[in-house]
């Protein structure tokens, strides 16, 4: 394997690191080999605490994510936490749930970064968007059903940049929506109402590729009640591809055994 040198300056560097949407195998062998080699860790709420385990003891690991019930900390503070470990000469990590470029702030940081003259360097990783769809058995492309996927997040959906905003989306192909879980009534009203059927086909999953995984599957009518007894971090798939979950579910084999089970009974009476 031809690796990317890791060239750890004295001077002091921060990686911006994906970890992947959850279970610690799924990130990138860079991102590990780099928490490995890191003096200081500042991580999020989203990134596997799991891949801590895998830090030199002597390294310091900075917790800048939400505490439950606690105002959590603010941006600013963390770019001073981060312009401040590589200002010391360490080697800072700067571990992100998913994809530190896909809403996970990883633009802001860097430009910060880059202004104040710090090497940066950017270690893409698994983002939920595609990785929570994996999970859930559902292609985001098929060639029968769907040509393109459009990303976006459910949390500004009020906030509207252009009037016809909603009239696009309702028009997407495949839909993922990340921190959408609780304005899912809105989105749905709003596709809706904007021309999307309200018998397409959606899907909810919490906490993909944990082990506690959790997926509900509706319609764009029923799909904010079915999905209410879930909880963040959710991703919302929104699209015909969505049907194939039921016969594609790798990750749930019990439910592709009975799937297989009712294929065979149903070719049996038919015969
Ligand atoms: N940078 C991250 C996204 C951060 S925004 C990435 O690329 O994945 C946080 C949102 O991501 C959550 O609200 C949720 O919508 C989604 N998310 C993150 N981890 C997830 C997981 N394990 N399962 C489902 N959705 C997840």
């Amino acid at each position: 394997m031809n690796a990317i040198p890791i060239n750890i300056e004295t001077k002091g560097k921060v990686f911006l690191v994906g970890a992947g949407p959850g279970d610690p195998d799924l990130i990138t062998v860079r991102g590990l080999r780099l928490i490995r080699e890191a003096e200081v860790i500042v991580y999020d709420r989203l990134a596997n605490a799991e891949l801590l385990s895998e830090a030199h003891p002597g390294s310091e690991k900075i917790y800048v994510g939400k505490t439950g019930g606690r105002p959590s900390i603010s941006q600013e503070q963390i770019n001073s936490i981060l312009t401040r470990e590589a200002r010391k000469g360490k080697n800072v990590v700067r571990l992100k749930g998913g994809d530190p470029f896909v809403f996970g702030r990883g633009g802001e940081e860097l430009e910060v970064l880059a202004s104040e003259g710090i090497s940066c360097e950017v270690v893409p990783g698994i983002s939920s968007s595609v990785a929570a769809a994996a999970f859930a058995g559902i292609p985001l492309t098929h060639r029968d059903y769907s040509s393109s996927f459009t990303v976006i997040t459910g949390h500004a959906i009020h906030e509207d940049a252009f009037p016809q905003k909603w009239q696009c989306l309702a028009h997407c192909e495949t839909l993922v929506i990340l921190m959408g879980l609780r304005k899912l009534p809105d989105i749905s009203r709003k596709l809706i109402e904007n021309g999307r059927s309200a018998s397409t086909p959606v899907a909810v999953i919490e906490k993909a590729s944990y082990g506690s995984q959790k997926k509900v599957i509706g319609t764009l009518e029923d799909i904010a009640e079915k999905a209410k007894q879930l909880s963040t971090p959710a991703t919302i798939v929104i699209g015909e591809v969505v049907n194939l979950s039921k016969t594609l579910d790798w990750y749930n084999p019990e439910s592709l055994r009975e799937q297989a089970e009712t294929a065979k009974l149903l070719s049996a009476i038919s015969f």
